[in-house]
């Protein structure tokens, strides 16, 4: 590890959300049924089976996130867990999609969520930066409003880029192409979820294409599918498109049958920048640790090719890291 920790670009805040948090939130909003049918028989970690199991569970776990105290706390855990873990920056995405849906005003969220990240800096050396995104599924005109949203919060708020998420086969990024050329327009930093399943086929690697030459996305969240196509893996490196790699989530919401399966290998020897990164490490069980250990047990990553990549994704960073 570096001296300065580690940098993580991938996480998100509501996966973020500890088992222990689950349950205080739980108990705050009346609702005991929900740590029982999201959690293992003690409580100690989340239980879910495949993609959409997932993602139903996700919108549990946002359905007690309505305050924002309540956002406040989540982001101060995520400070603690993020210092445990070596990580020294982060970039934490929040859905403002799923917060508009809700009808929670999203500024003043991200202004709990700035004085949070000012308390994790002082407390525990972690500097946290934050990346508002839309959820894809729900159309162009909701994703205009989180968007609206974030550059009113924008970067006196800690906003350092805007995302996309959801379901792939749901949200064609294309839609987005408009959305997104405001976003360069206006200075900040692109990232969208694309090729997370590779079991979509050609549409998966269509999904990475769409992000990168319609929507002018930097980053590129996931994107196994890229492998499946020798003239996209070129593309990305050609272009220095960076992956925001997340092999255990993947295994987790069954993208890749097993860790043995992700395409790390492939992707960094084709000289596309790239890191590890947990995704939701709450929901997933998941360290940065753990990640990069693994990677040197499955795809041989030496310690020269791990510092490589937090070089990559310090340079890959929206903000300032060092
Ligand atoms: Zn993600």
């Amino acid at each position: 590890m570096t001296p300065a920790g580690r940098v993580e670009l991938h996480t998100h805040l509501e996966g973020s959300v500890t088992p222990a948090r689950l349950i205080l939130l739980a108990e705050k909003y009346g609702q005991p049924g929900l740590p029982a049918a999201l959690l293992n028989e003690d409580g100690s970690a989340y239980r879910f089976e495949g993609f959409h199991g997932f993602l139903d569970a996700f919108k549990d776990v946002t359905s007690l996130l309505r305050t924002p105290g309540d956002f406040y706390a989540a982001a101060r855990d995520l400070g603690g867990i993020l210092k445990a873990d070596g990580v020294s920056y982060a970039e934490v995405s929040l859905s403002y999609g799923v917060l508009l849906k809700r009808n929670i005003d999203p500024v003043t969220v991200q202004s709990a969520l700035f004085d949070a990240a000012a308390e994790v800096g002082e407390r525990d050396g972690v500097t946290i930066r934050w990346i508002p995104d839309a959820v894809r599924q729900w159309g162009v005109d909701a994703g205009w409003r989180a968007w609206e949203a974030a550059a009113r919060a924008g970067g006196a708020l800690g906003v350092v880029g805007f995302g996309l998420g959801g379901d792939e086969a749901a949200g064609p990024a294309a839609d987005f192409a408009d959305l997104f050329a405001e976003v360069k327009s206006e200075g900040f930093g692109i990232t969208i979820h694309a090729g997370e399943m590779p079991a979509m086929g050609r549409a998966a690697v269509d999904s990475i294409r769409q992000a990168v030459e319609e929507c002018g996305a930097d980053r590129i969240g996931h994107g196994l599918a890229a492998v499946q196509d020798p003239l996209m893996l070129a593309t990305l490196a050609a272009r220095g498109v960076f992956v925001e790699m997340c092999p255990g989530s993947n295994v987790r919401t069954g993208g890749i049958a097993d860790w043995s399966d992700h395409p790390l290998r492939e992707i960094l020897d084709a000289g596309v920048p790239c890191c590890l990164n947990t995704d939701d490490r709450a929901m997933f069980d998941l360290d940065l640790e753990g990640e990069y250990g693994r990677a040197a047990e499955y795809a041989d990553l030496s310690p020269e090719e791990h510092d490589g990549m937090q070089k990559a994704a310090r340079k890959a960073a929206f903000h300032e890291c060092d």
